[in-house]
Parts: structure tokens; sequence; C-alpha cells
């Protein structure tokens, strides 16, 4: 007769505490599905099929106790005794609906750092060739220089898109094996001493005491120091320092990348590790960031079963820590 009079008989959960979506109480059976569940829609759908005797459905917002996207489908069933019957099989789909979110942003992330460098190589070359700049060696070289820069910009970005589509789908390649952290620490630093001198940056290494070597893998170690080490110096002002040092730490290597830098607002820490998010978007660029360094890190941090965090203060630096396991406490 109405939707008051169509009572619950049974609630069964699969996979998921669908009774707690929803906040079902114990004691529902016998109950009106009006009184148990305050969702229209819901309520809609279910009227909808008890008339029509057809299946109804669709998404269904859920805001309380957490947000929550539900897959709804309400089905007819032979008649009971009592009356229609309809059978509720809602579904929660809140991840695959993140992640398709996640998919959509990045898409549109990407397309739009491409496409800002490609609008100047393009706004380049018209004014050398309609412009006539190119007839003038002076602004001929400066706007070649120009779309050098900007596609060497472009190269970077590409090669950061593949590597962080490679480590997310190498997720169980990784074979970890006790890693001479020193050699690699002082192999990475020899890369970026010429960019820190120029900066008058100085670049200290400091050994533990007790040698500790972490269980990993050789390449990815190699892309996380040269990653940090090398956001350590674009993010700092000359004369500052820039220390890596990593020491044992229980079952745990500890390695750390300290700098004396510009340092991360507190509200951005959490955040720092998503692909494309910086903190000041003029400043990476000038100094020729993707916004995708951090995101591949933590994956290659990751994959070898570690974890990484960051510590910061405005002003005075930050200081990045990545946990390995410990070799001599886990081998073969
Ligand atoms: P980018 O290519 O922009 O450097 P990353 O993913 O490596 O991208 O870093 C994301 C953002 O985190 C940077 O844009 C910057 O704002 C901030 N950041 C990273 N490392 C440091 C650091 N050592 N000091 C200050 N800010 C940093």
């Amino acid at each position: 007769d109405g939707i008051r009079d169509h009572c619950v008989t049974g609630v069964q959960t699969c996979a998921l505490p669908i009774s707690r979506l929803f906040r079902l109480p114990k004691e529902s059976i016998g109950r009106p599905l009006f009184e148990l569940v305050r969702q229209p829609q819901l309520q809609n759908w279910v009227e909808l099929t008890l008339g029509a005797r057809e299946v109804a459905g669709g998404e269904l917002l859920l805001t309380n106790p957490t947000s929550r996207t539900l897959s709804v489908r309400v089905q007819p069933l032979p008649e009971g005794s009592t009356g229609g019957r309809a059978m509720v099989v809602a579904t929660d789909i809140s991840q695959l609906r993140r992640l398709e979110e996640i998919r959509q942003e990045f898409v549109a992330n990407a397309s739009h750092e491409l496409k800002t460098p490609l609008a100047s190589i393009k706004a380049c070359l018209e004014t050398l060739v309609d412009g006539g700049a190119i007839d003038d060696p002076e602004v001929r070289d400066r706007f070649l220089n120009v779309v050098s820069e900007q596609a060497d910009r472009m190269d970077h970005l590409i090669r950061d898109l593949l590597s962080l589509t490679r480590i997310e789908n190498d997720e169980a390649d990784l074979d970890l094996h006790p890693v001479d952290l020193e050699s690699l620490v002082t192999q990475s630093v020899g890369r970026q001493r010429q960019t820190a001198e120029r900066k008058r940056i100085s670049l200290r290494i400091e050994p533990p005491a007790d040698p500790v070597e972490p269980l990993g893998d050789e390449e990815s170690l190699e892309h996380i120091l040269d990653n940090l080490i090398d956001n350590a110096v674009k993010y700092t002002d000359a004369g500052g320092v820039v220390t890596i040092r990593w020491r044992p730490d229980g079952d745990w290597c500890l390695l750390e990348v300290q700098d004396t830098g510009i340092g991360i607002p507190h509200q951005h820490l959490d955040r720092i590790f998503e692909r494309f998010y910086r903190v000041d978007r003029a400043r990476s660029r000038e100094v020729g960031g993707t916004g995708l360094g951090l995101s591949i890190v933590k994956h290659l941090v990751q994959n070898q079963g570690g974890e990484i965090r960051v510590a910061s203060q405005m002003g005075k630096g930050t200081s990045f820590s990545v946990r390995l396991l410990r070799a001599e406490r886990f081998p073969g």
C-alpha cells in the first residue's frame, strides 16, 4: 500500500558490511525499510520494483557515517504469503569511483603539463617564421634556446611519466639484495656535485659508525637518491648544506636526506607525494621540476617493502627519511 508497509525480511552481508554502511540496527528483521534506511532514492526503487515488478536501481551516494558510493539493484522476487517481495543488492563501489577519478585527473594533468611547453615551442616557431625573426641571428638564437629548453622539459616529463607507469606495473618483480649504500650515495653525490657547487651548496656524506646494508634494489635506490638529493639542491638557496646519512634502527636501515633549504609549509606535507603536486608551481618549473619525482620515489620505496617520511620547517629545511629492511636481519 505504501513504502511504510514494506518490511525487511533478511539482511545478508557478503564481502562488505553493507549493514554497517546503511547503519542498520542489529534487529532489522520485520521492521519497515522506511524506518531503517532514510534514503528516498532507495525507497523509490523499492516501490517501483514492488509496483511494476521490474528491476530498478542505480548509484547511491551515502554521506553518513562516511562518504561512499553504492551501486544498488532492486530485483522483484516471487510473491510471498504477505505480499510483494523484492531483494536489494548493494555493492560498495567507492574504491572503483575513486580510482576512476584519479585516472581522469592524471590524464588531465599530464595533458596540461605537456600542452604548456608545446604552446611555447609553437609560439617561438611562429614568431621566427611568420614574424621574420629568423633573419636576425641574435633574436633567432634566443628563440631557439627557448625551443630547446621547452623540448627538454617535455622530454623530462615523458621520461618521468614512463618511469611512473613502469614502476606501478612492476610491483612484484623486484629482486631484493643487500645493497652497498655507501657506494651508491657516493656515486649519486658525484652526479650532483657540479650543480651543487654552482649554487655554493655543500654536499655531506655521513656514514654510520657501524656499517649497515639495506635489503633493496640497486637501480631503485639509485633513482631514489638522485631524486631526493636533486630536490634538496633545487630547493635550497646558495650557501646551504645537504647531508646524506644512514644508520641501523632495529630491523630497519634508516636513510636520511636533509637540507637547510626553503622548507615545505605544514599543510602541504601530506600531499607532496601525489603526482604533479607542487608547493610552488612556478618555482618548480623554474628549476626544471615535473612534479612527479616524489611520487616515483614513494612507489620505489614501497616496492622494496619500505616507507618514506618527510619532516620540514619553513625557512630551516627539510628531511626525507627512507626506511628499508636491514639485510642482515632478513637473510635470503
Ligand atoms: P618537482 O619536480 O616539482 O621537484 P617532486 O615530486 O620532486 O616534484 O616534488 C614535489 C614538490 O615538493 C616540489 O614541487 C616542491 O614544492 C616540494 N619539495 C620536494 N622536495 C623538497 C625539498 N627538499 N625542499 C622543499 N620543497 C621540496
